[in-house]
Parts: C-alpha cells; sequence; structure tokens
C-alpha cells in the first residue's frame, strides 16, 4: 500500500457528536475516571462479550473494591474468580499488573499511556484506553473492532499481519484524534460504532453516523477491510480425564505454570486411553455391577486455537491411592467452587 491517504477531517467531530446523544452510556464501567474500573473492563473484554463480562466485573469489584485488594489476593483466589472467562493468561497478568502497582506505584495507577504500558499485561490499545478514559490523554486506541472502523473508514488495504502495515494505520489512527476535551466521548464513540454498527459481517451502514465520509462504503464493498492473510490454522487435539471420588472428595491436579489452562485446577489428563488405563493399574476400583471405570459423555471444547476433545473416565475408590501414585489435592465436592477449574470441567462435575 504505497497511496497517500487524505484523511477525512469531520470524522473526529461527527462520531464525538453521535456518541453523545446514541452511544452507550450506562455500561458500569462508564461515566467513571478510575483507571481500576477502566483498566479491569479492559483487560475482561479482551476476547469476551459485554453480557458475560458484566456478571463478572460486579464480583470483582465486591471481592477487591481496589486494585491494592487485588494485589494483596493470592493467584488461586483470582483465578477462581476469573474461572469461565478463558484466556486465563489474562487473570495471571491481571494479578501482576495489581500487585506491580501496588508495590511499585503505592497502590496509583501511573497517569500516562507510556507508563501505563510497563505494567504487565497492559499493552499498547489497554494504555491508551485507560490515558484516554481517566486522563483525557490524546492517544489512540487501535483494537480488533477499531481496526475494523478505521481499515473500512480509509479504505486502508495495507495488510494487517504486517507489523509495518499496522503502525501506519496507527499513526493514521493518532491523525485523527479530537482535542483533548473530547477523547472521552471519541474513544468510547469508535468502540461503539465497531460493536454496534460496523459489524464483522453485516456493517449497518445506513444507520452509521460516517457513512458519508467512509470510502469503503464508498467503494461499495467495506467488508473485504480489514485484509489480513495469515489465517489462523485450528487443530484438533484429544485427551482423556481420570475422574477418580473417594467418600465425597475428588482428586484434583494443578495445571503447569505455562501453557492451555495454566495454574487451573484439573483432572489428571492423559495424552491417551492407554496411558490413563496404565494410571489406573493399581487403582482400588472395586468390583461388581456399578463398579470399575465408568465412561462419561464425551466433551467437545474449542479453544482458540484447536478444537479439543476430553474424554472423561470416572470411578469410585474403594481406598485412596497412595500420594507417590496420584500426586494432587482431595477436595470435597461442596468445596469445588473455591478452586479454579477449566470451564468445560464445572460443567461436567455440576451435571
Ligand atoms: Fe462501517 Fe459502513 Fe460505517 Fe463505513 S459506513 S464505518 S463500513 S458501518
Amino acid at each position: 500500500m504505497s497511496k497517500e491517504i487524505e484523511l477525512p477531517l469531520q470524522f473526529a467531530p461527527t462520531l464525538v457528536a453521535w456518541q453523545r446523544r446514541f452511544g452507550r452510556h450506562s455500561l458500569p464501567w462508564q461515566n467513571t475516571r478510575d483507571p481500576y474500573r477502566v483498566w479491569l473492563s479492559e483487560i475482561m473484554l479482551q476476547q469476551t462479550q459485554v453480557t458475560t463480562v458484566l456478571g463478572y466485573y460486579q464480583r470483582f469489584l465486591e471481592r477487591f473494591p481496589t486494585v491494592s485488594d487485588l494485589g494483596a489476593a493470592t493467584l488461586d483466589e483470582v483465578l477462581a474468580m476469573w474461572a469461565g472467562l478463558g484466556y486465563y493468561s489474562r487473570a495471571r497478568n491481571l494479578h501482576a499488573c495489581a500487585q506491580a502497582v501496588r508495590e511499585q506505584h503505592g497502590g496509583e495507577f501511573p497517569r500516562t499511556a507510556a507508563a501505563l504500558q510497563e505494567l504487565p499485561g497492559i499493552g499498547r490499545s489497554t494504555a491508551a484506553a485507560i490515558a484516554a478514559f481517566c486522563f483525557a490523554e490524546r492517544v489512540a486506541i487501535l483494537d480488533g473492532n477499531v481496526k475494523r472502523v478505521l481499515t473500512r473508514l480509509l479504505a486502508f488495504d495495507g495488510d494487517m499481519a504486517s507489523s509495518a502495515q499496522e503502525k501506519k494505520l496507527w499513526a493514521l489512527a493518532t491523525e485523527l484524534l479530537p482535542p483533548e476535551q473530547d477523547m472521552v466521548a471519541y474513544t468510547q464513540g469508535v468502540m461503539d460504532l465497531g460493536s454496534g454498527v460496523c459489524t464483522p459481517r453485516s456493517p449497518q451502514c445506513l444507520l452509521c453516523p460516517v457513512s458519508e465520509l467512509c470510502r469503503g462504503r464508498e467503494q461499495g464493498e467495506p467488508t473485504k477491510f480489514p485484509v489480513k492473510t495469515k489465517k489462523l490454522k485450528r487443530s484438533q487435539r484429544e485427551n482423556w480425564w481420570l475422574w477418580l471420588e473417594h467418600e465425597g472428595q475428588v482428586l484434583l491436579q494443578q495445571r503447569p505454570a505455562k501453557g492451555v489452562w495454566a495454574g487451573l485446577w484439573s483432572l489428571p489428563l492423559f495424552d491417551d486411553e492407554a496411558a490413563l488405563q496404565a494410571a489406573a493399574q493399581g487403582l482400588d476400583l472395586g468390583q461388581g455391577p456399578g463398579q470399575g471405570l465408568e465412561t462419561m459423555p464425551r466433551i467437545q471444547h474449542a479453544l482458540t486455537h484447536f478444537d479439543w476433545t476430553l474424554h472423561t473416565q470416572r470411578a469410585e475408590l474403594q481406598r485412596r491411592p497412595a500420594d507417590a501414585q496420584f500426586h494432587g489435592k482431595w477436595v470435597a465436592r461442596e468445596r469445588l467452587a473455591d478452586y479454579a477449574l477449566p470451564a468445560p470441567l464445572k460443567k461436567m462435575i455440576q451435571a
């Protein structure tokens, strides 16, 4: 993409006026200049729908009213509160960031996008959102929704898989910014436009406040933007869970600190059925009808990069195995809610 792009100078004032009249104003993280609340909502809203986030957001604030409270909690407590929201690296970063704010910044978030970006888990766009909403700094956000809006508005056909093109779009986004006093409405406006009007597959151009300025619409095919060549390749994965119970207690093992479900509590997980059978050798499974290993309904679980088939074998043990055979924690069924469990496991146990 080599041609010069002429900027529609009316974009910011039009969007600001529209946001003030028609945009969203009643979400619980709006109408606040508290960086803790804005940051928490920004992290939760990454890859998660507003309707899902609402309940989690309220519970988090009740349990951890300030960033220092969150920083003082244990990682396990935070993961347990996060369980079900997915993308758990966000929860680990959330905790690390709260600790950094508490210990290195006296419990106050820094007031510029540049300083905010130094904190764990805060990327350039999130830092910009906090700085724009809380401190009216003139910095541009550029998350997935905003990329879509701006590439369509400008008919920007640079490949978003290229970091040079992304940098170029970021520079254009910065040039489009309004003066400081309009930064809150503008930043919220571009978010509202991306989530409610300029949607991925069926943009509502007829209702769009900036349709007169939009080059993608003018060219007749706005959905061809943003251009991105690299496609995510999904793979398949299959694993086996062993669900052991003894006198109302379930055996949980903590997942390693890196990888899928890092740090969460899970049933012992095996690569194949043979490995599970080998591990189950020597367990006191009892004999007779209703005893031994029972096959539970298969679970299909979709993660970003792969589709996961999870098989489960369950057994009620007569006797607990030695710790050397099965490390982990035996947890009473009624206490399982205190542990951060992966969403499909939680659902299966509740069922
Ligand atoms: Fe998106 Fe259509 Fe509005 Fe352009 S006119 S910004 S394509 S909704």
